[in-house]
């Protein structure tokens, strides 16, 4: 037993200690993941909810340990963001990004997370402009998701940041909305051109309905009247699907079209005119 951080004792179980050498050897192996080229992108369909057809994608980071095999961000985000590895693996994510949907077809975007601590550093702007000079991706087809972490960072130049990247052209959108805080000051300080509905909703309003409904519906009245889109994430089955289209979200992302796949089957994918799901009502 080992003194725990928060009063009383914790027992580090030998499933903890191993969770805790996982950690320890993902941390140390994260540092040459760029260089030894172990990062791939994968990218998952956004759908218009409207016409059923493929707008973009969403762009995932994927993890190729040489020994423990395929890594989720969730496993490797947060170490990466503790030590500013981030900045480096977030550059490598966007530039990326840009130079493969540079080679998309014309109207499909791409979207881009973008990490808190990326997002501060003063050059961000600059990198972006970068990305996008270099891949002659046109700025509106960039989409940068970002959370509600940058403003709780609380940087003094978050606003140019916003100002800056605006002027780029590039597109904003604000991701996981309704977890955390999210207040509407982000919404007023901020010029969003979408909202990504938290897929704990999507969840929610099917099994336990009429609240997560009524979240839903008015996220999508505020961001009308805002004018802009609204993302509903996380929907697997027909029912979330036909809820969703009902309460006339803009966009629709989730395993029920698709996971996050390699570039070459999207692209097989999307330039289907349509992905053969029907609404079932
Ligand atoms: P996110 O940005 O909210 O991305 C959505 C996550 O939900 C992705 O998980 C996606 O694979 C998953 N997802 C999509 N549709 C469904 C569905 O229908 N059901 C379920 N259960 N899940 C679905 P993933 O790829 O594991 O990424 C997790 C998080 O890691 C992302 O959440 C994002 O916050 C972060 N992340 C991923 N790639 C990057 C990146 O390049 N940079 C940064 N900074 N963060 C990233
Ligand atoms: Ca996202
Ligand atoms: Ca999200
Ligand atoms: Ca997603």
């Amino acid at each position: 037993a080992k003194h725990g951080g928060r009063g009383g004792f914790r027992f580090f179980s030998r499933e903890l200690l191993q969770a805790a050498e996982q950690r320890k050897t993902l941390e140390e192996d994260l540092h040459d993941a760029l260089e030894r080229g172990q990062f791939a992108l994968h990218y998952q369909p956004m759908v218009e909810a409207r016409t059923n057809t493929v707008s973009g994608a969403e762009a995932l980071l994927r993890w190729n340990h040489p020994t423990i095999g395929l890594v989720a961000p969730a496993s490797f985000i947060g170490i990466a963001e503790e030590s500013k590895l981030i900045c480096r693996i977030g550059e490598w994510v966007l530039r990326k990004a840009c130079a493969d949907a540079a080679a998309w077809p014309g109207p499909l975007r791409i979207a881009v997370n973008v990490s808190p601590v990326q997002f501060i550093e003063p050059g961000f702007p600059a990198l972006v402009a970068n990305a996008l000079a270099a891949s002659g991706l046109a700025p509106e087809r960039l989409e940068l998701e970002i959370t509600e972490g940058v403003f709780l960072a609380g940087s003094s130049t978050t606003e140019a940041t916003f100002n800056a990247l605006k002027s780029l052209g590039v597109r904003l959108a604000l991701d996981d909305f309704g977890t955390g805080y999210s207040s509407l000051a982000y919404l007023k300080s901020a010029p969003f051109d979408k909202i990504k509905i938290d897929q704990s909703f999507v969840r929610g309003a099917t099994v336990d309905g009429a609240r997560n409904r009524a979240i839903i519906t008015a996220i999508v009245a505020l961001a009308r009247a805002l004018d802009m889109e609204t993302t509903a994430e996380g929907v697997e089955t027909f029912d979330q699907l036909d809820m969703v289209r009902g309460l006339e979200v803009s966009h629709v992302q989730g395993y029920i079209y698709a996971r996050p796949m390699p570039e070459a089957e999207f692209l097989a994918n999307a330039t289907q005119a349509d992905w053969g799901i029907e609404p079932s009502g």
